[in-house]
């Protein structure tokens, strides 16, 4: 990243490719040729926005950072996408039965979001799935007679009999039988109403299989699943519809791998296996109409598929395509073997919906590099280890081969180390010390410029860690535990980038790290063509010119997973639509405010009256005791109290001395 004059121009096309934006988009995002980073919404249109141009209009309509930007035409976009690449592999398979996707919406359950997946997929019939009560009672209320819901999780008896309601208001609610007691509950409620055959209630099952999952949430499957009935219990179920005679109301038979699934492989073997349970039922005459092959569809976060630094589970190896081949030609070879009708298939692809849509935008506050300032001249008869690090010094500028590089650091680590010891001891003056520091890090960075200079594949430890110790750490105005929650407790990897100065080369090593005081606050993997991940290649900071970073794909999970950390709360949305009529080709639509400091408090039980009224005693008794004048105790209490409506991230304006 050195910069040599005959290499050729920096163009935007080597952003594009230096941060590997072609493994994650999708196609949906890219570097426009100023320089900005712009999304295309519309596929097979080309209609692009200017993302800074975006995050201006948010601005203006008092949007605050952090900030998430959520391009609404990019979810229709995906659900289309989906249910059009199984519409094709189902007329290639020539499968006699139809698709449908259910959006499970703990992925992602702001109503926006919602309403824009059954918006987009009214003409495909889209479903909705919920796990928990809450989402129930959300759902029930959105779907309406014509949108299936299926209730997966742990169901309790006012959950079953919410499900109960529903269906005798003809809603196509099923619960999907996780335990076996759900089912006796399930029975002994209808029972209790006097419910006949003829109103039975209707219901599917999630099946245990003895194929397991692969990657992160390989737990999700298998046989020892928290959910799920074996299949001794399934068989017992049936026998007990066939007793009561209602063997019509098993309408759907389920299993889930566990979200992002590695590899294909694995999910041909589960489809395979559910197919065959499937085929047994019917020839036993319970004619099941719906397979439901749950989630786990995948979602490429960049990056490739191997290699010492990747980060093998934020990658599949498979698209859309081959996904909804496995599955229609799993089930239609099973069907066709066992003789019995084909079902309507099912998936319930959260992620892969929604992952896209929205971003994160944060400012950088500041930067922090790893350095010290050049010392004034050395005072008389140094000490034998400064007098090393000397030596070090001159060696550095002399040499340039491996070998005698890679002793020049290590000498120089060395002296520092023991520098450090006798200064403890207190016999190393903190002039010395200085000096010591100083000549380090001179060494390092010019040590460091002649390893790069080499050009080494693999790249040597002694360069890695430089690298490492060399990093600048700039300080972004988010929360890693409230915005990407699973890239702390999963090690899950996002894109992050500058969404300006595309059209200049980036020639500084960069770390994101957070508002809170946290060590774990921080992105300490990103996706780049550059070897080594654990560094952002960014721009020169300047303090005077916002400086904006994108982390992408944050649209499924992160929003609701987040977490008040140093009770930073619930950033900014703005919520835009692409259109060809508006200047810049877009509109915002809504913005929805942070969460305000006085809100988060009262999460945590300071009420802003109870602490209005403590501040007023306190400022009371320090004028009484004549600490401030009057005037002044109110200035100082009203601004306490007007803080409280800020929220709760940093304020990026710097205080400026008056010129
Ligand atoms: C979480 C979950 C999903 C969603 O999985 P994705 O990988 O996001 O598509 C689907 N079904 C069930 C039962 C789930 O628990």
């Amino acid at each position: 990243m050195t910069d040599t004059s005959n290499k050729p121009a920096w163009t935007t096309t080597d952003a594009e490719e230096l941060y590997a934006i072609k493994t994650w988009s999708a196609g949906f995002f890219g570097v426009n040729d100023e320089g900005h980073m712009a999304v295309r919404p519309v596929p097979g249109s080309d209609l692009e926005i200017d993302i800074t141009e975006v995050i201006d209009a948010a601005v203006a309509e008092g949007c605050t950072f952090p900030l998430i930007l959520r391009f609404q035409d990019i979810i229709s976009a995906r659900v289309r996408r989906l249910n059009q690449t199984f519409q094709e592999a189902i007329a290639e398979a020539d499968y006699k039965g139809e698709y449908r996707t259910i959006y499970p919406i703990k992925v992602n359950q702001l109503h926006e979001v919602v309403a824009e997946v059954m918006e987009a997929g009214k003409p495909f019939n889209i479903g909705l799935e919920c796990g928990s009560r809450a989402e129930l009672m959300a759902s029930l209320a959105l779907i309406g007679d014509d949108t299936m819901l299926l209730c997966n999780g742990v169901k309790d008896h006012s959950s079953l009999t919410l499900i109960l309601n529903a269906q005798q208001l003809g809603q196509q609610v099923l619960p999907v039988i996780e335990k076996y007691t759900e089912f006796d509950q399930l029975l002994i409620l209808a029972d209790q109403r006097g419910l006949d055959k003829e109103r039975a209630p209707h219901l599917g099952v999630r099946v245990k299989l003895s194929t397991r999952g692969s990657g992160r949430w390989f737990e999700s499957g298998g046989s020892s699943s928290k959910f799920g009935l074996t299949v001794p219990e399934l068989v017992k179920l049936v026998g007990e519809l066939e007793e009561r005679g209602t063997t019509d109301t098993l309408e759907l038979l389920h299993f889930h791998l566990g979200s992002q699934i590695a590899d294909t492989q694995v999910l041909r073997s589960a489809v395979k296996e559910i197919a065959q349970f499937y085929a047994d039922l019917h020839e036993r005459g319970i004619k099941v109409k719906f397979l439901d092959v749950g989630g786990g569809l995948g979602v490429n976060y960049g990056g490739s598929y191997g290699g010492e630094y990747e980060d093998v589970d934020s990658s599949i190896n498979y698209g859309l395509t081959e996904y909804a081949n496995v599955i229609v030609f799993a089930v239609k070879e099973i069907c066709e073997q066992r003789n019995v009708p084909m079902p309507t298939l099912l998936s319930e692809s959260g992620r892969a919906i929604t992952a896209h849509h929205s971003m994160l935008v944060m400012p950088v506050i500041g930067v922090h590099r790893p350095d010290a300032p050049p010392m004034r001249d050395m005072p008389p008869k140094p000490p034998v280890v400064v007098k090393r690090m000397v030596a070090a010094y001159k060696e550095a500028q002399k040499v340039d081969a491996r070998g005698a590089l890679t002793e020049v650091i290590h000498d120089a680590i060395d002296a520092h180390q023991e520098a450090e010891q006798l200064a403890r001891l207190g016999y190393l003056h903190i002039e010395f010390l200085a000096h010591v520091e100083s000549l380090y890090w001179n060494i390092a960075r010019e040590v460091l410029r002649k390893f790069q200079a080499l050009e080494m594949d693999p790249i040597p430890v002694e360069q890695t860690d430089l690298e490492a110790q060399l990093t600048d750490l700039y300080l972004a105005d988010f929360s890693v535990f409230q915005s990407i929650l699973d890239h702390w407790a999963i090690g899950q990897v996002f894109p992050v980038m500058p969404l300006d100065r595309l059209d200049e080369e980036p020639n500084r090593r960069g770390q994101v790290v957070d508002l809170t005081c946290d060590s774990d606050g921080k992105i300490d993997q990103y996706v780049s063509s550059h070897l080594n991940k654990s560094w952002l290649p960014m721009h020169e900071y300047r303090p005077d010119e916002p400086y904006y970073l994108g982390v992408f794909l944050v649209g499924a999970y992160q929003e609701i997973l987040g977490d008040a950390h140093n009770l930073l709360g619930r950033v900014g949305e703005a919520h835009i639509y692409a259109s060809a009529d508006e200047p810049g080709n877009f509109w915002i639509e809504e913005t929805i405010k942070a969460i305000s400091i006085k809100d988060m408090l009262s999460t945590v039980q300071y009420f802003p009256s109870d602490l209005d009224r403590r501040m007023t005693e306190l400022i009371r008794r320090k004028i009484e005791a004549g600490v401030v004048k009057p005037a002044e105790g109110m200035r100082i209490l009203n601004n306490y109290n007007k803080r409280l409506e800020d929220t709760t991230y940093c304020d990026t304006d710097m205080v400026k001395r008056a010129e």
